[in-house]
């Protein structure tokens, strides 16, 4: 038997409960029907779960807050990352197979060739009403937090849907201000794609008109290591003319630091923060003691 108006409502929000307890630091729900309009047939919700329903979409912050001020910007590669929101979705995906019987599945959110996903959680961000695309690198903006990482579970159970939020966080108001005066928005300005960066855009109106992300030179820059580094170095390796050379190779901090990469995917993350560094959604929550 189905579930009438009110029993949905209240599961929706003992759901999302759940989601936060578990970790999460936003939660939102979108329609798996949803997807059908922005993504082809083999990236919506119904082609990982037939009959799919809702998609649970879970946030959270990566480093803390103090983090992103570290005098040391290795800080933000080597810690702070640590899954909370991949946590919420299982254990959100869990918890709806066993109290209410219906089918539910983490979202595929890794990329399992090139660098698309299965399943954008970028969309499912922006579906669940949780933030919206950004000049900086289409990164998604929270308007309370900025960026946050995200993951998600899918279910046949229907839940009530979030509404996508209906302004667009991106450009703040002194970016606005700023762009008005200097043609550029604090992201543009500190990787601008006119001198070598990979971001820029026009702003009309107080919105964005045009924007430019430059994905393959960012990702030159700020996805050094994991599975793409670690195939290099085994070149590297296996190319090396004695065994003095490979061993050079093995025990450099580049091998080190892809293995770590692979292995507990730490370090894979990002090593380049700095558009979000500088943009001012949420960063006034890092002004701590
Ligand atoms: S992550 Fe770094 S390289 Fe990529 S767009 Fe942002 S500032 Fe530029
Ligand atoms: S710095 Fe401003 S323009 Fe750039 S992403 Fe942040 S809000 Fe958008």
């Amino acid at each position: 038997m189905g579930l009438d108006d009110e029993q949905a409502a209240v599961a929706t929000d003992a759901i999302k409960q759940l989601a936060l307890d578990s970790g999460a630091t936003v939660v939102g729900i979108a329609a798996a029907g949803a997807f059908n309009e922005y993504v082809p047939e083999g990236h919506r919700p119904t082609d990982f779960l037939p009959g799919a329903q809702s998609v649970v979409v879970a946030g959270s912050l990566g480093p803390s807050n103090a983090a992103w001020q570290s005098p040391n910007r290795r800080l933000m590669e080597i810690t702070g990352y640590d899954f909370r929101e991949n946590v919420a979705s299982l254990v959100v995906a869990e918890h709806i197979e066993t109290a209410h019987g219906y089918q539910a599945i983490q979202a595929p959110a890794l990329p399992t060739s090139g660098q698309h996903p299965p399943m954008s959680m970028m969309l499912a961000a922006v579906l669940s009403g949780l933030g919206t695309r950004s000049i900086a690198a289409n990164i998604i903006l929270n308007p309370t937090y900025g960026l946050l990482y995200y993951a998600a579970a899918i279910t046949t159970m229907p839940l009530v849907p979030d509404h996508q939020l209906e302004d667009n966080v991106c450009p703040a108001r002194s970016c606005v201000k700023m762009y008005e005066m200097e043609g550029k928005t604090p992201c543009m300005a500190v990787c601008p794609a006119d001198e070598g960066g990979c971001i820029d855009a026009t702003i009309e109106g107080g919105e964005i008109s045009s924007s430019y992300f430059n994905r393959e030179r960012c990702s030159t820059r700020a996805m050094n290591f994991g599975i793409r580094g670690h195939i290099k170095q085994v070149e590297l390796l296996t190319a090396a003319d004695d065994i003095e050379e490979a061993k050079a190779v093995l025990h450099s901090d580049d091998f080190r630091r892809n293995l770590a990469a692979i292995g507990r995917y730490k370090e894979s993350v990002a090593q380049c923060f700095e558009c979000m560094r500088v943009c001012p959604v949420g960063r006034y929550r890092r002004n701590l003691k």
